[in-house]
C-alpha cells in the first residue's frame, strides 16, 4: 500500500487510522449482514442501530442536556450560515454577529438577507489576527453568533462570550467542535460541519434547544425547517448514511482518548510544542496574537513570501502535504485538528529547525 503522508489540509482532513481500518472492514458487509454500510436501507435495522448509536454517543461525548436535539443535515456549515437566519429572523428583528474572520462574515452576508444584522464587534482592522475582548450588542438581539474557531486567521475563542441576557448564543464551531470540554447549556445552538473534526464531509452536525427549534417560522420549505428534521429523527428525506456512521466511528475514537477532557490535552500539547517553536524561532513566527491563537490551525509567516514558497515547495517534496496558507493570510497554515497525530507535529518541527538552520 502507498505510504501515508503529514496531512495539514484544513479540510477535509486527516482522519484517525483505525477509523479507516474499521470502516474499510465493514464496507463490503457491516458486521455479519452481507451488506455493505454504505448499501444498507436508512430505514433498515442495520442502519437504525448504527444512527442510535451514534446519536448516543454525541450526546454522551458532548454531555448534551436531554432538552438539546441532535441532528444531521445536509448541505455544510453554509447551509447553515441561511438556515439559522432563515428560521430565527425577521425584517423587524436584529440579529448580532461576531465578526471575526471570513465565515463569521459569510454567515452575517446570509442573515441580511432575512432581517437587521448587527456586528457586535470585528478584528477586520488587523486582517482577523485576535479575538475582540469586548463586544456592543444591539437592544434585543433575536440571537447572538459567533464563529468559535477562524480556520483561515488561526484564532480561537478561549471561552464563549456572554450574550446579553434573554439572547442565545449560537456558534460556528465547524473547525474545532469536540476539540475541548464545552458547555452546551450555554448555546441555543451549534453547528459543524463534519469534515475538520468530526468525520468526512457530506454531514453537518446541529445540537439544537427544542424551544428554538419550536420557535422558527412555519412558512418555510419543509427541507429547510428545523422542525422537520427534529420530528423525523433526520430522517425526513435519505441522510448522508456513509457520512453519519464514520462520524460514529470517530466519536467512538474520541471515547476511547478520553473524550472531550483527554482529546483537549492532547490537543493543547500538540498546538504548544509547535507554538513553543515558533516563538523562538529565528525565521518563522505566528500570525495570531498570543492570547487568542488556535489550537488547530496554527498559522504563521516568514516574512518573507518567496521565503514562505521556497518552504511551501520543499515542504510538499519532503511529505508535508497542505500547509500554504489561505490566500487573505499568506504564509503557511499548519490544520491539526483532533485527529493528526502527535508524530507528525515532531516531525514537522525538526523540518522546520532543518529549514530554518539552511535559510535564516
Ligand atoms: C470550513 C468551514 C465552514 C464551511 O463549511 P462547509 O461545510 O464547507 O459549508 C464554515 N465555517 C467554518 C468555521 C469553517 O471552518
Amino acid at each position: 500500500m502507498t505510504q501515508r503522508i503529514w496531512n495539514f489540509s484544513a479540510g477535509p482532513a486527516v482522519m484517525p487510522e483505525a477509523v479507516l481500518d474499521e470502516a474499510r472492514e465493514n464496507l463490503l458487509s457491516l458486521g455479519s449482514t452481507g451488506i455493505g454500510i454504505m448499501e444498507h436501507s436508512h430505514r433498515g435495522k442495520a442502519f437504525l442501530k448504527v444512527y442510535e448509536e451514534t446519536e448516543a454517543l454525541c450526546r454522551e461525548i458532548g454531555g448534551i442536556p436531554a432538552n438539546y436535539k441532535v441532528l444531521f443535515l445536509q448541505g455544510g456549515a453554509s447551509l447553515q450560515f441561511a438556515m439559522l437566519p432563515m428560521n430565527l429572523l425577521s425584517k423587524e428583528r436584529t440579529a448580532d454577529y461576531l465578526i471575526t474572520g471570513a465565515w463569521a462574515e459569510k454567515a452575517r452576508d446570509e442573515a441580511q438577507r432575512f432581517g437587521g444584522v448587527h456586528a457586535a464587534c470585528s478584528s477586520e482592522d488587523a486582517n482577523f489576527s485576535y479575538i475582540p475582548g469586548e463586544c456592543a450588542y444591539s437592544a434585543q438581539p433575536a440571537y447572538v453568533h459567533f464563529t468559535s474557531n477562524n480556520t483561515i486567521f488561526g484564532t480561537q475563542f478561549r471561552s464563549e462570550p456572554t450574550p446579553p441576557p434573554g439572547a442565545d448564543l449560537i456558534c460556528d464551531a465547524s473547525s474545532d467542535i469536540f476539540s475541548r470540554p464545552l458547555d452546551i447549556s450555554k448555546y441555543g445552538m451549534i453547528y459543524a460541519g463534519a469534515q475538520k473534526n468530526l468525520g468526512p464531509s457530506g454531514v453537518t452536525l446541529v445540537i439544537m434547544r427544542e424551544d428554538l427549534i419550536e420557535r422558527g417560522h412555519k412558512d418555510l420549505p419543509a427541507m429547510l425547517q428545523y422542525r422537520t428534521h427534529a420530528k423525523n429523527d433526520s430522517m425526513y428525506n435519505t441522510p448522508p448514511t456513509f457520512a453519519i456512521y464514520m462520524v460514529g466511528l470517530v466519536l467512538k475514537w474520541i471515547k476511547g482518548h478520553g473524550g472531550l477532557a483527554g482529546i483537549a490535552e492532547r490537543n493543547q500539547r500538540k498546538a504548544g510544542k509547535l507554538y513553543a517553536y515558533l516563538e523562538q524561532s529565528r525565521l518563522f513566527k505566528p500570525t495570531a496574537r498570543t492570547d487568542s491563537r488556535s489550537l488547530m490551525n496554527v498559522t504563521f509567516v516568514t516574512g518573507n513570501e518567496e521565503l514562505d514558497a521556497k518552504f511551501c515547495s520543499a515542504a510538499t517534496k519532503a511529505g508535508f502535504d497542505g500547509l500554504k496558507g489561505h490566500r487573505s493570510v499568506g504564509g503557511m497554515r499548519a490544520s491539526i485538528y483532533n485527529a493528526f497525530p502527535e508524530a507528525g507535529i515532531d516531525a514537522l518541527i525538526e523540518f522546520l529547525r532543518q529549514f530554518e538552520a539552511q535559510n535564516a
